[in-house]
């Protein structure tokens, strides 16, 4: 617990994607969520809105003081008592029942005894299939024969993004059993690349890092901006943005940097689910940045992020839909 560095600077406030949103009037911010809830407030006194944040790591990266205020926040989350949100309610269901956050569509399972495993989340399995079919094409195409498991079930990260613990270990301690038979996992999703290396203990290679140094090209014509991952810039490396846009532009895609390409889609913490209607607000927010700026569309590394915005109207590619390799 860190709490008693906080100087009171209000730069976390400001950083907040969701208490600047005009959706986000009742999320009491991450100063009282992070610091002043665990030291001072009745625990659970915040209620169900302390879990209005996406878990976007921008407080934390505003914080001059170092407060590790995401970590703070996930730990009040877990101690919160009550029912649960009904979209939450939902996932945890689909979790108790089929091991997946939401149903599964993909059905193109390989399972070949490889000793690397493409693990590509919850939605890249159910809601966006098209988006683990391009990716296991391209680890193909670059020489890294793989399965994909169907034993493999949720990471659990959003299970902990809701404070369902006990849950989120059970899946923990099943998919360390699949993961023992592979020497390398590779994800597409940075929330699970977060949960694998922070929580589990095994070093998980996003995509990005995958294709970093590999010859590839791209048939995308016209401008496209780029959507950074908060899970992967804020919480796992500050190089993600320059990367993703180094070897989009190496592919010979034309690429727009812009100032928010790294503010949050609103998709993450469990926001999708528990409160859709910030978490829409957030995207179109986004989408209409990218609209102004005139791009094609908008290329990201997450399959939250594709979701979120593709649901406002934006054209959205994953890296993994947006190159191919270099013949
Ligand atoms: S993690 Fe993001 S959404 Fe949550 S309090 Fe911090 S800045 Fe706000
Ligand atoms: S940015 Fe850090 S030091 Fe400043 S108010 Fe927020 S938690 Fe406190």
């Amino acid at each position: 617990m860190n709490e008693g560095r906080c100087v009171k600077c209000g730069s976390c406030l400001r950083a907040c994607p969701v208490l600047n949103d005009p959706s986000g009037t009742q999320f009491p911010g991450p100063r009282t969520v992070g610091v002043d809830a665990p030291r001072f407030l009745e625990k659970g006194s915040v209620g169900q809105n302390a879990l209005r944040c996406t878990m976007c790591h921008a407080c934390e990266w505003a914080c001059p003081s170092g407060m590790t205020l995401t970590r703070s926040m996930l730990q009040l989350r877990s101690e919160l008592s009550g029912d649960l949100l009904p979209g939450h309610r939902r996932m945890v269901g689909n979790v108790a029942s089929f091991g997946r956050t939401v149903a599964t569509e993909f059905n193109g399972w390989r399972e070949e005894g490889e000793r690397v495993l493409y693990f590509p989340g919850c939605i890249g399995l159910g809601r966006l299939t098209g988006l683990t079919e391009s990716v296991s094409s391209l680890l193909t195409s670059l020489g890294i024969a793989h399965d994909i498991s169907r034993e493999a079930l949720c990471c659990g990260s959003p299970l902990l993004k809701i404070g369902v613990t006990e849950l989120a270990e059970d899946l923990r301690r099943r998919n360390a059993e699949v993961f023992s038979r592979y020497d390398r996992i590779i994800t597409s999703c940075p929330g699970c690349t977060y949960q694998l290396r922070e929580v589990y203990g095994v070093e998980a290679e996003h995509i990005i890092e995958v294709l970093r140094g590999s010859d590839l090209r791209s048939n995308l014509e016209g401008r496209w901006a780029l959507q950074v991952p908060c899970h992967l810039k804020r919480g796992l490396s500050p190089w993600t943005a320059d990367d993703l846009a180094a070897i989009l532009g190496k592919a010979g895609v034309d690429v727009v940097r812009m100032p928010e390409e790294d503010s949050c889609c609103g998709g993450g913490g469990g926001m999708l689910s528990g409160f859709p209607e910030t978490s829409g607000s957030l995207a179109r927010g986004k989408v209409e940045i990218y609209r102004r700026a005139g791009v094609e569309g908008v290329i990201t590394a997450c399959p939250f992020c594709s979701l979120n915005l593709g649901r406002e109207g934006a054209r959205v590619l994953d890296i993994g839909e947006a190159i191919t390799l270099k013949h």
